[in-house]
């Protein structure tokens, strides 16, 4: 079942590691098929190295698993709970990312200091109140919390990002992680300088319209 979406889950995990982004078996791509409202998932505990695109676990908004040989990632009631919330939604990426998680850990959103971040998120990366890992609160809180970003810290823990495919959450994860090691190097050469608000509408006006090739 929905071969292309699970191929296209895999090549995303395979991006984690790629950019850094994860160690060990932590971090997780999953993607809605908007057709059939299905979700494509990591499955739980498995390395990077060790997955294969039919390790993916297929399972319906309840939870229920349609298809797959392994139990779904720990963090899939948290997936769930976005989807069922954004139905703009249909990737979410979830990694422990050194230099965003490192903001996180201190709880402070990542000021948008960069042209970039202004680019790609619109503005700061929020960051979310503490909540434990399995269930759904930390979903509530990136739903309460990311407003109209890409990308939310969680406190203490992570980062969360979301897009309209895997491939667009696994870039707002590597974005954010590239935003997060800039700007605490720039923290340490001194204070970073604002952009306006007006500026940064503009910079993400063009960036979501019309950079690139359309
Ligand atoms: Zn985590």
């Amino acid at each position: 079942m929905l071969e292309q979406l699970r191929q296209q889950v895999y090549d995303m995990h395979m991006e984690l590691p790629r950019y850094n982004l994860v160690v060990w078996t932590m971090g997780n791509v999953s993607a809605r098929d908007p057709e059939t409202g299905l979700i494509v998932i990591k499955p739980s505990g498995v390395r990077f190295e060790d997955l294969h695109p039919e390790d993916m676990v297929i399972i319906d908004m309840d939870a229920n698993v349609v298809e797959g040989k392994y139990k779904y990632s720990s963090d899939t009631l948290t997936h769930l709970y976005v989807y069922r919330h954004r139905p703009d939604v249909n990737g979410v990426v979830h990694t422990h990312s050194t230099f965003a998680t490192a903001f996180a850990a201190v709880g402070k959103p990542i000021p948008c200091f960069l042209t970039g971040m202004a680019d790609e998120f619109g503005g700061p990366i929020p960051v979310g109140g503490f909540s434990l890992i399995g269930g759904i609160e930390i979903g509530k809180v990136i739903v309460e919390s990311i407003g109209s970003s890409k990308a939310i810290l969680m406190q203490n823990h992570g980062v969360f990002t979301i897009g309209k495919t895997a491939k667009d959450a696994v870039k707002a994860a590597v974005m954010a992680e590239d935003a997060a090691r800039t700007s605490y190097y720039a923290m340490q050469l001194g204070t970073p300088l604002p952009i306006s608000a007006e500026n940064v509408a503009s910079l993400y006006d063009r960036y979501s319209n019309v950079y690139g090739q359309h």
